[in-house]
């Protein structure tokens, strides 16, 4: 695919990706970065740092926790090595901290607030601006980047979804239920689905891609054909 075409007109070329908890947002994103050689930005990866860096400090699970405080000490940088996103918290690197159900609870918690938001978007925002990418999330089509030339909403049922979290949990060796996979799933869903400022929706013009009953490869193959459709103008 040339996507030199979209650099021509002077503009990147910026697929959204939204979607709930275990929908396969990231892993398939990465996928179609890997085959349209493009950026992958893995926005759920900012939060979980932010979260990682904000539940070492002693009262984070305290009510007067001042998150707008901490933020100001805070410096959270992306770089990416052949084509691999590696996060940096006040030059730490936090990638290999970020998987576990406690952090993405905590990521969960935290992304409601609008100081966190708004600390996390002109980074978002950068990257698209000047690099061809795929960007998944939450609000990246509604409102990161609300003129991305394609954005998706992959979604899969809540059943499912946890399966495929609970079976990436026991690959690491992750001790862990299936009941309580799919009790954490259906409570992140909902905080992110509720909240007031950016919930987690489809954008009107986002096409909804169901993975339920489909395999990685063939959800990859339908973004690329999409990718085709919209970006280039390729009917195929
Ligand atoms: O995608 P992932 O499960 O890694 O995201 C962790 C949490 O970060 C989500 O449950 C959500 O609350 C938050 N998030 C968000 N907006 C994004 C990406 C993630 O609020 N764009």
């Amino acid at each position: 695919m040339n996507l030199k075409k979209k650099k021509k007109q002077n503009k990147f070329f910026n697929i959204a990706i939204d979607g709930p908890a275990g929908a396969g947002k990231s892993s398939i994103s990465f996928l179609v970065s890997k085959r349209l050689k493009i950026l992958h930005l893995d926005t759920g990866a900012l939060y979980r740092a932010l979260a990682y860096h904000l539940t070492s400090c002693p009262n984070f699970y305290e009510v007067n926790f001042n998150l707008e405080e901490k933020l100001k000490g805070c410096n959270v940088e992306v770089e990416f090595c052949e084509g691999v996103q590696k996060i940096f918290v006040n030059e730490i690197r936090v990638d290999e901290f970020i998987r576990t159900e406690k952090i993405a609870n905590a990521a969960s918690l935290i992304s409601k607030n609008i100081c966190v938001r708004k600390f996390l978007l002109n980074l978002q925002r950068d990257f698209a601006a000047n690099n061809n990418l795929i960007m998944d999330g939450r609000d990246i089509g509604t409102v990161v980047l609300p003129n991305a030339d394609l954005k998706i909403f992959l979604t899969a049922s809540l059943k499912v979804r946890a399966l495929r979290r609970f079976k990436e949990l026991k690959l690491k060796g992750v001790s862990v239920s299936f009941s309580d996979v799919l009790k954490d799933v259906k409570e992140r869903d909902l905080n992110d689905v509720e909240r007031k400022i950016s919930p987690l929706k489809a954008a009107k013009d986002a096409v909804v891609l169901n993975t339920t009953n489909l395999t990685v490869e063939e959800s990859v193959s339908s973004i690329i054909k999409l990718a085709e459709k919209f970006v280039l103008g390729e009917h195929v």
